[in-house]
């Protein structure tokens, strides 16, 4: 199978964001976690996960050179350069240095920026980035402690970080499709600019833009302008129509969730999971040591593993108990505690025969992917929006990873009802 797209992506969430959108689209995909050192897994997409959006300018721009250098030599026909919906970057990058960089080192002149997402509420109108209703820039994410988002006019956030004008395809051109979004890239191209910051307020929208861009070498936006491309592969003749793009090997083992989320959604669907399995909440607060946590939580396991059911083990609080924690040990220690106690669980759980494994939260998908030694994901069905069912290797095993206010109330049952 040979590559089609390659992909670089900021964090590991939006790799997995990204890999989601093309398989739904009929690309398989596996995400590698960092720049591979042997050969990259066999699949249309190949998403390399790097963790660089705050990371120094210099230390961005070399992974990802490195990444790019790794998918054109496995025969990346396009690279997709993959960042936050919501443009998470300061004026100093790093979305527009990592962007300046892959043109050079492919050859290019032009590429487009859309981190449009209209499903998520992320929309560009006239060059300026919404969030719901409010502007980028009154959204709370003027707030972030480490990308605060002061300005929603894409055109100039962008010429602040990037070398080489910054121009916009306009809703008007883009409403009228793909032909037109060419041309209007053709025309500032030939006026010297190198971006284009590309409105687009519904699915449609990404749909063309995915269209237009397709003889292009780079592609840089949010997961959403990655839905229009594997159609053009399919348009070449490259892409074969595929009903297994999410096939996964068959599930083995023993189910469990472990759970280090404490948003609203992860706290509902432990509360439900209470009437139906088996839940254990750890309690850091009377326990503050990870591995007298992870020793009562694999201790209470003995004899409860099931292929047919999850057990679920929770770190998760409500916002009292966390603040609790946090005022006695600091919130980073509270954080890294919970970690890896997290972490070292389902390591246990593993070594016990679990097979299958929800883990929800992000930083506690960081934490356990690290310490399972997990260096890709085939991408598989999803079980609700943004979340697939995955294929850890070299572990062998199933994984769900969960952002914390993602999935419906019965997500840790449903999970487990999905083959
Ligand atoms: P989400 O995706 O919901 O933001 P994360 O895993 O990214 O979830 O973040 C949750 C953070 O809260 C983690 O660092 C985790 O270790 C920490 N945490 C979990 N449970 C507790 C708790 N009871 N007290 C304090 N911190 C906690």
């Amino acid at each position: 199978m040979p590559l089609l797209l390659g992909c670089i992506a900021d964090d590991f969430t939006g790799a997995t964001d990204l890999a989601n959108t093309l398989v739904k689209g009929g690309m398989s995909a596996v995400q590698v976690i960092g720049v591979p050192d042997g050969p990259l897994p066999e699949a249309d997409a190949v998403i390399i996960a790097l963790k660089i959006r705050t990371a120094p300018v210099a230390e961005a721009v070399g992974q990802s050179l490195a990444a790019c250098d790794a998918l054109t030599g496995a025969g990346a026909r396009q690279l997709f350069w993959k960042y936050c919906s919501t443009f998470d970057s300061t004026d100093q990058g790093n979305i527009g240095p990592v962007a300046d960089a892959l043109l050079k080192r492919l050859g290019a002149g032009f590429a487009i920026a859309c981190p449009a997402f209209p499903t998520n509420g992320r929309t560009i109108y006239l060059g300026h980035l919404f969030v719901g209703g409010a502007l980028l820039s009154e959204s709370g994410m003027e707030h972030h402690p480490l990308t605060p988002m002061t300005d929603a006019n894409l055109v100039r956030v962008l010429a602040r970080q990037a070398e080489g004008g910054v121009g916009l395809v306009p809703f008007g051109a883009v409403e009228l499709g793909a032909v037109e979004i060419r041309k209007q890239m053709t025309r500032l191209s030939e006026s010297g600019r190198r971006y284009a910051i590309v409105d687009a307020v519904t699915d449609e929208h990404l749909v063309a833009i995915g269209e237009a861009v397709a003889p292009h070498a780079l592609v840089t936006g949010g997961s959403g302008v990655a839905m229009g491309l594997p159609e053009n592969f399919r348009r070449a003749g490259l892409l074969p129509e595929r009903s297994d793009a999410d096939a996964l090997p068959p599930m083995q083992g023993a189910a469990a969730v472990v759970a280090g989320s404490c948003s609203r959604a992860t706290l509902g669907q432990i509360g439900l999971a209470r009437n139906h399995v088996p839940v254990l909440e750890l309690d850091p607060l009377a326990t503050p040591d990870a591995a007298a946590l992870a020793a009562q939580a694999l201790g209470w396991v003995d004899g409860k593993l099931e292929a047919a059911r999850p057990v679920v083990i929770a770190a998760s609080a409500t916002p009292e108990k966390v603040a609790a924690l946090q005022s006695r040990l600091g919130r980073d220690a509270a954080g890294a505690l919970v970690e890896e106690a997290i972490a070292t669980i389902a390591e246990g759980l593993v070594a016990r025969g679990v097979g299958r494994l929800v883990v929800a939260g992000g930083e506690t998908s960081g934490a356990v992917v690290t310490r399972l030694g997990v260096t890709s994901l085939r991408i598989g069905p999803e079980i609700d929006p943004g979340v697939p069912w995955t294929f850890a290797e070299p572990r062998g095993i199933h994984l769900a990873l969960k952002s914390g206010n993602f999935g419906a109330r019965d997500f840790f049952l449903k999970a487990f009802s999905h083959e």
